[in-house]
């Protein structure tokens, strides 16, 4: 079953650029795709359409039987309450903790303290960080301030869960433990769908990868056949040949 599905999308921002032409896209419940290509090839165009960040000049897009394109703005919280987002730079309030940082997210439903607690910790759990419960995000490092982003939002369950270069600012080795964790993630059940310049990681993890170029699908490379050769022959660069 689709959990994604856009039609003929086509957007065209204010200022009179078209980031993407006729994008027609079906995404599967469970699957983990990758997102990839040059800059300014739409990659983040795409993934904001998703959760309603910008809208589609035409087409359609549904995500888990919502149509977001035609969603209103007052109801744009029940398309959110279904994805969760991850950034490139984490965006942690530094003032809390990390598990503070995650409850957060828990709070604004009025939920009892002790089923927050319950739900905080099992997440911190699941990235590897329950005993940094404590620590400020000044005191962890950057692939542990992703895993708290990463806690924070799987917390409500969502069924997508969209991750925007979430190891551009990591090294290496703290980019695989992030992609260990989206890994298990994805294999407990959640969809997910990540933009990333990293070729290696692509590579490394066989899965689906869309290859945009200039606003269109220049390949879906089914499981396991992407091959960075190719991809780094066109001059695109990866964080680790930057
Ligand atoms: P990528 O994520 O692949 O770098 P983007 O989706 O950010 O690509 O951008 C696609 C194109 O749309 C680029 O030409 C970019 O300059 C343009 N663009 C992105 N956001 C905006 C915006 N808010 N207003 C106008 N143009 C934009």
């Amino acid at each position: 079953m689709d959990l994604i599905r856009m039609k003929n999308v086509k957007k065209v921002y204010k200022t009179g650029t078209t980031a993407l032409y006729d994008l027609s896209l079906n995404i599967e419940k469970g699957e983990f795709v990758f997102v990839i290509g040059p800059t300014g090839c739409g990659k983040s165009t795409l993934i904001k359409m998703l959760y309603r960040e910008e809208k589609p000049t035409e087409g359609s897009i549904n995500v888990g039987g919502i149509e977001v394109s035609k969603l209103k703005n007052r109801k744009v919280f029940k398309l959110r309450r279904k994805i969760g987002v991850v950034f490139q730079d984490y965006k942690l309030l530094p003032k809390l903790t990390a598990y503070e940082n995650v409850a957060f997210a828990l709070e604004i439903f009025g939920l009892p303290q002790s089923e927050i607690f319950d739900k905080t910790i099992k997440a911190l759990e699941l990235v590897g960080l329950k005993g940094k419960a404590k620590s400020y995000p000044s005191e962890l490092s950057g692939g542990e301030q992703q895993r708290v982003a990463i806690a924070r939002a799987i917390i409500n369950s969502p069924k997508l869960l969209i991750c925007d270069e979430p190891t551009g600012n990591l090294d290496p080795e703290m980019s695989r433990e992030v992609m260990k964790v989206l890994d298990e993630i994805n294999k407990m059940g959640t969809t997910i769908v990540m933009v990333t310049h990293d070729i290696t990681i692509v590579e490394e993890m066989k899965k689906r990868t869309i290859e945009l170029d200039t606003g269109r699908i220049l390949k879906d490379h089914p499981v396991g056949t992407f091959k960075g050769v190719n991809f780094r022959s066109k001059g695109v660069t990866s964080n680790e040949s930057a």
